[in-house]
């Protein structure tokens, strides 16, 4: 497994904290150079490339919005200049911003499409040229279990995770021939700031209906991703895993 994907290059948007990190440590793990982005949490950039010079990758940061078109077409002109091309996308950026319907604002709907949903069509808008140039690539999308089953207090969210899974689908049928896989993981309650905050009573409701009867790791996640970014799972485009401990079931 170690240097299994050494000499391939990764973007991870969102790769500096919680699952993003945990992916980009696979990632280094066996070998590949990288590129994170992250919005804004310099601090948590900086524990990321604490934590990456140990393995002997090389590893690019940049920050910015998502959101932003640009944001995209900047990170695809820093992954040209530092490394000339990229094999392995991974649409992880995601926020939550939680309110029951008839509480939530357009601005609220809108700001989590943009960021969860519309931040990953830019990116793989932007990076699937340079993919189809050498014929080969890898897109995972970081989508939901939320977006397959939905959630009290997530319409936007749902919307959002359930929306990328659909774009998980046509991007893999538009890009199959180019040698291009594209897959989704959804994740189901895992440990991360983007769960801390969340009330004891709703944790320990969402512990008690997963199967496996604990919230996932980060690491839990990037396992599946690692998967799917591999040479192992070259025929396989177009599939939605649950890395959920069976809290779908
Ligand atoms: P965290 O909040 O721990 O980390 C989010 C990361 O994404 C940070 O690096 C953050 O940057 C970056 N980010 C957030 N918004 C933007 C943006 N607009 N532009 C650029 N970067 C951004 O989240 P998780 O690790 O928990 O979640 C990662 C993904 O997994 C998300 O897509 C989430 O929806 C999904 N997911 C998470 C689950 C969970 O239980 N945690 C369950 C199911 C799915 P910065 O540090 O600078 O803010």
């Amino acid at each position: 497994m170690k240097d299994a994907l050494r000499g391939k290059t990764a973007v991870v948007t969102g790769g500096t904290r919680g699952i993003g990190r945990a992916i980009a440590l696979e990632f280094a793990e066996r070998g590949a150079d990288l590129l994170l982005t992250y919005r804004g949490n310099e601090a948590a950039a900086e524990e990321c490339r604490r934590l990456l010079s140990a393995y002997d990758v090389r590893a690019e940061f940049l920050r910015g919005d998502a959101a932003d078109p640009a944001h995209a077409e900047a990170a695809l002109a820093r992954a040209k200049e530092a490394f000339g091309h990229a094999d392995i996308l991974v649409n992880n950026a995601g926020i939550t911003r939680d309110k029951l319907l008839l509480r939530m604002s357009a601005a609220d709907f809108d700001e989590i499409i943009r960021a969860d949903l519309s931040g990953a069509f830019y990116m793989t808008r932007a990076f699937a040229p340079l993919m189809t140039k050498r014929r080969a690539g890898r897109i995972v999308n970081i989508a939901s279990v939320v977006g397959l089953r939905g959630n009290p207090g997530q319409v936007n969210y749902a919307a959002a995770k359930a929306g990328l899974i659909g774009m998980t689908l046509a991007t893999a049928k538009e890009l199959g021939s180019r040698g291009i896989t594209v897959n989704a993981v959804a994740p189901g309650y895992i440990a991360t700031d983007m769960t801390e905050g969340l009330p004891a009573a709703q944790k320990a409701a969402m512990t008690e209906a997963i199967s496996l009867k604990r919230a996932g790791t980060p690491t839990d996640v990037a396992k599946a991703v690692a998967f799917f970014a591999s040479d192992d799972a070259s025929y396989i485009t177009g599939q939605v895993l649950c890395v959920d401990g069976g809290i779908i079931l």
